[in-house]
């Protein structure tokens, strides 16, 4: 891949800026997938959905996945392709719009399935498009090691677990849908993809679909993409089924970036920096997954010379994004670049303490740089009254 150079030091700060030619490098090789494997990938929109990069998106990729009846508006407005939804549960009140907007609809269990069957069969009898129903399975079967993260972990809310699925009320259902990864590579899926067939392939045989969720790390440089084709030509083989990759992750995977600027250096036994950003605002997932993000041009705590704690501007005590060291000491107003910020960063801050949230940039395919969004003060009042 060519590395492209962007300059930082002209942004907005801080502002998040997503490289276009990066974006595209991750969708070339997910198109590579589509074309090899004869499957669908869609875009899931919780981990991105700056819709400003859509019209380059949906060049390669079929549609995208929507978890919310806002997700399934933008999906329907801005993305040219298909639109899928899954939710834990449908409002009675939303599910009617949800029918304008969707392709596939996927209910999490059998008692929505009936709630809300007579409305897609009332609309599917109405109009030229056709929704297809799907239901969400538990397979009770995932890697997942954190909690939070695993679908499958004792009590799960989220899918059908075989002792529950309602064989006699499948009448409508063309497809299913299990989504037990995070980021993750393809030896689990293949796993998986065993459980699913030996637990659910009685049923899988008069389906028409299966969707295999999000979660798979195909753009990792590491991504085993042959493993993956073959688990996907397993289910097609056996069944005659059509499959549906929605990564979000894969698809935004090391094309950001987060700069911020150094606004004091304080000391307490240690040096710390306070930036104009926030865990806890602006990188959320620093704080829930946890993990570090790393910074351009720095090492580890004490690997070069001059390491610092860098803080973020909430009063949160532990707004703390890590431990970073520098060749050189750090100064107010140095500005910092964090990379891999483009996924579950924007879908996710917030304007906790009132702290503005970052600008958005994108660098162009023509490379250049465009700030497409800057917040203000009536984005902070307008959710508070
Ligand atoms: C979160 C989620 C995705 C996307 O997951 P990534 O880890 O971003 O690839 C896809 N489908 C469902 C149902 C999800 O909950």
């Amino acid at each position: 891949m060519v590395q492209h150079e962007i300059d930082f030091s002209h942004l907005p700060s801080p502002c998040y800026i997503v490289d276009e030619n990066k974006i595209k490098h991750n969708l070339e090789i997910l198109a590579d997938v589509q074309e090899k494997a004869n499957c669908k990938i869609l875009l899931a929109l919780k981990g991105f959905a700056m819709h400003s990069v859509f019209p380059l998106i949906s060049k390669y990729l079929k549609g995208i996945t929507a978890s919310s009846l806002f997700e399934a508006r933008l999906g329907y407005e801005e993305f040219e392709g298909e639109v899928h939804i899954y939710a834990p549960a449908y409002r009675p009140d939303e599910f009617p719009k949800l029918l304008k907007y969707g392709d596939h609809i996927v209910f999490n269990s059998f008692s929505q399935w009936q709630r809300y069957e007579p409305l897609v069969a009332e609309y599917n009898a109405k109009n030229k498009k056709k929704i297809l129903c799907g239901i969400r399975i538990n397979p009770e079967y995932s890697e997942i090691e954190k909690p939070i993260y695993n679908p499958c972990y004792k009590y799960s809310r989220l899918g059908v677990t075989l002792d529950n699925f309602r064989a006699d009320e499948l009448d409508g259902i063309t497809g299913l849908h299990f989504h037990t990864h995070c980021e993750q590579n393809s030896e689990p899926l293949e796993r998986t993809v065993r459980v699913v067939d030996l637990k659910f392939g009685e049923y899988l045989k008069n389906m028409k679909w299966l969707n295999y969720g999000g979660g798979h790390h195909i753009t990792r440089p590491d991504y085993d993409i042959p493993k993956l084709i073959n688990s996907i030509k397993y289910m097609q083989d056996k069944y005659g089924l059509e499959i549906y990759l929605e990564p979000g992750e894969a698809i935004a995977l090391n094309t950001g970036y987060m700069v911020a600027t150094v606004l004091d250096i304080v000391h307490n036994e240690i040096d710390i920096a306070i930036l104009d950003t926030s865990a806890a605002a602006h990188m959320p997932d620093v704080l829930e997954m946890p993990y570090r993000p790393y910074v351009l041009g720095s090492g580890m705590a004490n690997e070069y010379k001059y390491t610092y704690r860098f803080g973020g501007l909430t009063c949160l005590a532990g707004d703390v994004i890590g431990d970073y060291s520098f060749n050189e000491p750090l100064k107010i107003g140095d500005r910092i670049v964090f990379t891999d910020m483009a996924h579950y960063t924007m879908v996710k801050n917030n304007m906790f303490n009132g702290v503005n949230l970052p600008s958005i940039a994108v660098f162009t395919l023509e490379q250049k740089i465009k700030v497409v969004r800057k917040f203000n003060y009536q984005d902070f009042k307008k959710r508070l009254s």
